[in-house]
């Protein structure tokens, strides 16, 4: 079962019209290899800026989105709005989004559900904090939060789970292959129990938490991860080294 490699881009809330130029000139002069699927994410004020400026070839993500259409909620936006603008992805569930803003796990898979429902592909992030980890509950935490996205999504062709585990954001301490290719084996076999062998070998499961070019070819060689979210390192050339690491 080959599934396509999946580069994610988190800018977070990070960038300037500035920066923004010199990213977007950056990709456009890169070559994606065939094969890997490349999706950069920009703070949403800059998302409409970056889809008309990057090349075709690399898709673009919002960081979150809501459960509604349209309406009186100030602050937020919808899928269908980001579909208007060419929008054809969105984080949810990131782990900043769930600790900040008190996003639960069944929020995460309701507001999945409805950008998949209005035509946007998900990249839905799970993953343990440091005390869930040293405890032994890594394995109960990334399936109670997957199963809250599998509660509410039934098509999950336009899903990209991103494993990411809270103490390696951002942290530089990188899970090693091993520690991450464990976690991804158990969401897979989750996803065979629970929702289908079908489901299982399409589903690409990436890896998120201080990915650098340097510790990126290694990860891509475990078996059960099929790509990286990346924040820290999409900000500069680095990330263009993480794009070729399954060559
Ligand atoms: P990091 O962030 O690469 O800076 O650790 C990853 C993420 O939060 O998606």
């Amino acid at each position: 079962m080959t599934r396509n490699f999946f580069i994610g881009g988190n800018w977070k809330m990070n960038g300037s019209v500035s920066l923004v130029k010199t990213l977007v000139d950056m990709l456009n002069g890169a070559s994606v290899p065939a094969g890997t699927e490349v999706v950069v994410a920009p703070p949403a004020i800059y998302v409409d800026r970056v889809r008309q400026t990057l090349k075709k070839e690399i898709g673009v993500a919002a960081q979150n989105s809501y459960v509604k259409a349209s309406g009186a909620y100030t602050g937020e936006i919808s899928p269908e709005q980001l579909k208007d603008l060419g929008i054809d992805w969105v984080i949810l569930g990131h782990s900043e989004r769930r600790e900040y803003f008190k996003e639960s796990d069944e929020f995460v898979g309701e507001k999945t559900a409805h950008a998949l429902n209005a035509g946007v592909s998900v990249i839905a992030c799970i993953g343990e904090k440091l005390e869930e980890r040293e405890s032994g509950e890594t394995s109960a935490v990334v399936t109670r939060q997957l199963k809250a996205i599998a509660d509410k999504v039934s098509d999950w062709t336009n899903v990209v789970v991103a494993y990411e585990p809270v103490w390696a954001i951002g942290t530089g301490k990188v899970a090693t292959p091993e520690q991450a290719e464990e976690v991804h084996a158990t969401l897979r076999k989750w996803l065979q129990d629970n929702v289908s062998q079908e489901v299982a070998d399409k589903t690409r499961i990436i890896y998120g938490g201080s990915v650098k070019g340097s510790n990126s070819a290694e990860l891509a060689k475990k078996e059960n991860i099929d790509g990286f979210l990346v924040g820290g390192a999409s900000l500069n050339n680095d990330f263009l080294t993480i794009c070729v690491a399954q060559q």
